[in-house]
């Protein structure tokens, strides 16, 4: 899968323009879908020297991007047929509806191939089983 990773606040705890102490398992989760043969592009807001920085610390830790703010490493945005809009298939990032898991269900959810399953907010709260989840509406309307 083509996997579009955000830095600030998904790899790394948010402290933007500075870089904040990693996610816990973000950076062992993110070598154990390369080793998977998953393509991983860093997707990010920092240009330039913070965006250097936030390469380099990865980098130092063993990650190492296929692309960065691009869908491939050689692509041209003057070029023919480009689209800003990124073509990755799963996006992970701390803005997406229903918020970021933690690490260790990334990695579970995106191996048993699911990471695109709606049922994400319940997976991470650790008190409600897939079993005893309560329907859409009783979640809703707090009916037990
Ligand atoms: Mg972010």
């Amino acid at each position: 899968m083509i996997i579009a990773v955000d830095f600030d606040g998904t790899i790394v705890r948010h402290r933007y323009p500075k870089i904040g102490e990693e996610i816990p398992f973000a950076t062992s989760t993110l070598r154990m879908l390369i080793q998977d043969r998953h393509r991983l592009i860093l997707w990010t807001v920092r240009e330039g020297e913070l965006l250097d920085e936030a390469v380099e610390w990865c980098r130092a830790r063993g990650v190492e991007f296929y692309a960065i703010n691009r869908d491939f490493p050689e692509e041209d945005s003057t070029g023919e047929g480009y689209s800003r809009k990124l073509k990755a298939d799963l996006f992970i990032d701390d803005r997406s509806f229903g918020g970021l898991p933690d690490w260790g269900t990334i990695y579970h959810r995106i191996s048993e191939g699911k990471a695109l399953e709606a049922d994400w907010g319940l997976l991470t709260s650790g008190e409600v089983t897939e079993r005893e989840r309560p329907g859409f509406f009783a979640r809703i309307f707090g009916a037990k």
